[in-house]
């Protein structure tokens, strides 16, 4: 029996946006206190062009995560839909006739056991959205986001894309998502387009840091790391693996995280106290220090820097399995 589609992304009513769960948690926790739940709606423009477009439940995105991965995701109670929306489609089957090949073959078998799962990543757009996002300051923010709410509509009209994305959390969503559902055999089989890259396995675009080769192409380089005592607005995390025998760390200068929209966040992450660590997804490059004696990770943009509180208990027999062959997710 083919399974229902299952919802990826929402149009939010109070971002004005599609985002994805992850999106919608990172920005409810940037909201001031106390804070009111989203409204979520279809993303398929003929619905959202109804009186009343068909609601859409967002579950668990009000809390946390912790790094045993608390799913939160999108319902949909089905109520409402124009008919011909491509949300209440049953999944297509996950065969691809444009791909071909054994390892071809592995992704999409793997691929076809997720509820969400990315083909297509593009870093580089966020850079000019960060750059609109600069220029425009707190005057002009509702007509940004009003901006970005049509665009957003658009995207959503082109369904066949949903398996492409420029969100970084979305993408660490899937990967954490893959880690906990995937044996590790079909993990491992995982495929993912780079923009601009192109094709590699999602393994190799995700490093652990003391994997991580400072001359390669930015990377997701993501490891457990450790909460330097805040004194400001910014904040810097040094990593427990190192490169070349030298620590590596991160730097979130008070200034870059006062122009962040949401820094909120980062900072209730940040504050957990029952945290032991805290593990990292930064897209970017390892640069050698000034000094010499350790790397600074070096992320563009917030956007592309995703934290998440850690417990040292609670190891997973499949973790441990997997941490085996040079893998923590
Ligand atoms: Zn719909």
């Amino acid at each position: 029996m083919p399974a229902k589609i299952v919802i990826s992304e929402a149009y939010c009513v109070e971002l004005e946006e599609i985002v994805s769960i992850s999106e919608a948690r990172r920005a409810y926790f940037s909201l001031p206190t106390p804070r009111v739940r989203f409204t979520f709606q279809c993303t398929y423009s003929e619905c959202l062009a109804l009186k009343k477009p068909p609601t859409i439940t967002g579950v668990n995105y009000a809390s946390l995560p912790e790094d045993t991965y608390r799913a939160a995701h999108f319902r949909d109670p089905g109520v409402g839909h124009v008919e011909g929306c491509p949300w209440q489609d049953d999944e297509p089957a996950a065969s691809d006739g444009n791909q071909s090949g054994e390892a071809s073959t592995k992704d999409r078998e793997a691929k076809g056991k997720l509820h969400d799962f990315i083909d297509e990543f593009d870093g580089t757009s966020v850079k000019q959205k960060a750059v609109a996002g600069v220029a425009g300051d707190a005057g002009t923010e509702s007509t940004k986001r009003q901006g970005q709410g049509r665009r957003g509509v658009a995207k959503g009209n082109s369904f066949t894309n949903r398996n492409s994305t420029s969100s970084f959390v979305r993408l660490v969503e899937y990967y954490r998502n893959a880690y906990k559902d995937l044996s590790p055999s079909e993990f491992f089989a995982l495929r993912l387009k780079v923009v601009g890259e192109g094709e590699m396995s999602l393994t190799s675009y995700f490093p652990n840091v003391s994997r991580a080769n400072p001359d390669l192409p930015p990377r997701v380089i993501q490891g457990g790391a450790r909460l330097e005592p805040r004194k400001g607005r910014g904040f810097m995390l040094w990593f427990i693996g190192r490169v070349d025998g030298k620590g590596v760390y991160l730097r979130v200068t008070s200034e870059v995280m006062d122009k962040y929209r949401f820094r909120g966040f980062f900072n209730d992450t940040l504050a957990q106290e029952d945290a032991d660590y805290f593990r990292v997804f930064g897209l970017g490059r390892l640069l050698l220090s000034d000094s010499g004696k350790s790397y600074r990770l070096e992320v563009e943009d917030l956007n592309h820097l995703t934290i998440f509180a850690a417990k040292k208990q609670q190891p997973k027999p499949e973790a441990d399995s997997l941490t085996s062959v040079g893998i923590d997710a």
